[in-house]
């Protein structure tokens, strides 16, 4: 696809000049080319196009500036002519770094191209050939370029002045505007990243209020809500599984007594060990101690038939017993010791919970009126 097309109008008859313009054409439509396939996304293979003809316009530019110095063209019109070669080299670097935030990249970046050298060869550099010829002619420079003022086609003139005004706030406020444009896609994404952020800070902090209002304070164990609920969901799985379910009650014996003789906050600090002892004993990390009430833990054994279940009984008992806290006031034992109540079945409906627990509460009867410090299985 050609998009600049050159005609005789912009020959300058300088052949140097001339054949740098053709080149330089070759490379705007080189990279038009390489953006309108840029869809397919080789951005590597388009910046190197993009690299050479900012190159070979700078190169041009400063082969321009230095034949206008060598041929003593007017201080005034170099200054000009130059201001507008570095204009360019920092829109197009502009243009291309906010290229991402443009509509249609290619449309508005070649537009610019060409537009640019159309107006900069037809203007300035046709009035640059113009100086060249008269100073060649024997002109003086001042002369020259005083001519160059009045020339004698002003419509024409002052027509590419305007135009050349006009084109130059535009693409200034292209630019500007394809600038804000990426800011704003920066701060959209940063707003989004925020956002994530606060949401899973806000999941972290719920899970962390779950989890808070699943644990007991004082024992730092499961709670009675949460030992309902993990009660009722491993009833129905056995139920669904046709496998056995142990469930332990644990009362501690003459707890009364040890907080009338050894005080509450003791009562509180040995409720806490009973509580580690027992979470101690259990063997399988799906196994849950819970309070279940006052100096009460309740556990749950998934998957554990009757004997799976007295074993654990058993460790409870003697992991309490082997913490040697003193309770000279109990009667069973000179420390502390608990009393555990089990039963162990596959349930025959899926709301079974209750009768477990009606059942394992029956035998941690029994297992107080044995003597206490000691554990009966529901039914044995
Ligand atoms: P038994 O061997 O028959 O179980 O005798 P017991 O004294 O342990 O029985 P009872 O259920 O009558 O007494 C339980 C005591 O546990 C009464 C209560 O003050 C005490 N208790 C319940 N919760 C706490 C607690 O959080 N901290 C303290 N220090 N004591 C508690
Ligand atoms: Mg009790
Ligand atoms: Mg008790």
């Amino acid at each position: 696809m050609e998009t600049f097309v050159w005609n005789q109008y912009f020959t300058t008859g300088l052949p140097d000049v001339d054949a740098q313009h053709h080149a330089l054409v070759d490379a705007f439509n080189d990279l038009s080319e390489a953006l309108q396939r840029s869809n397919a996304g080789d951005e590597a293979g388009l910046a190197e196009v993009y690299e050479r003809m900012v190159n070979f316009a700078e190169f041009h530019f400063a082969e321009e500036e230095l034949l206008m110095h060598n041929q003593g063209v007017d201080p005034r019109h170099v200054q000009a002519h130059t201001a507008m070669h570095r204009q360019f080299i920092e829109q197009v670097v502009g243009i291309w770094r906010s290229r991402a935030a443009l509509k249609d990249p290619a449309q508005s970046f070649v537009g610019f191209l060409t537009s640019w050298l159309g107006l900069h060869i037809l203007g300035i550099d046709q009035s640059m050939a113009r100086q060249l010829a008269c100073l060649e002619l024997g002109m003086t420079a001042p002369e020259a370029y005083e001519q160059e003022m009045e020339v004698h086609d002003q419509g024409t003139q002052a027509m590419i002045q305007m135009v050349g005004r006009l084109y130059q706030v535009l693409s200034q406020q292209n630019t500007e505007l394809a600038q804000a444009n990426l800011h704003l896609e920066e701060r959209v994404q940063l707003r989004t990243q925020e956002l994530a952020q606060a949401n899973a800070e806000l999941q972290q902090a719920n899970a962390r209020l779950e989890e808070f209002s699943r644990t007991d304070g004082l024992m730092q164990i499961a709670n009675r809500v949460c030992f309902d609920d993990r009660l009722a969901q491993a009833c129905a799985s056995a139920f669904r599984h046709e496998r056995p379910l142990g469930v332990l009650m644990i009362d501690v014996d003459h707890f009364k007594r040890y907080n009338d003789t050894y005080g509450h906050p003791a009562g509180d600090a040995c409720l806490q060990a009973v509580a580690r002892a027992v979470q101690q004993a259990l063997p399988r990390a799906t196994d849950l101690v819970a309070r279940y009430g006052g100096e009460e833990l309740a556990v749950i054994l998934p998957d554990t038939d009757i004997q799976g279940t007295g074993t654990v009984a058993r460790r409870v008992v003697e992991a309490v017993a082997a913490l040697g806290l003193p309770h000279s006031t109990s009667g069973a034992a000179p420390h502390v010791t608990v009393s555990v109540g089990a039963v162990a079945r596959v349930p025959d409906n899926k709301e079974a919970c209750d009768r477990l627990l009606a059942e394992a509460d029956a035998a941690l009867y029994r297992a107080k009126e044995a003597g206490r410090n000691g554990w009966r299985m529901s039914g044995a």
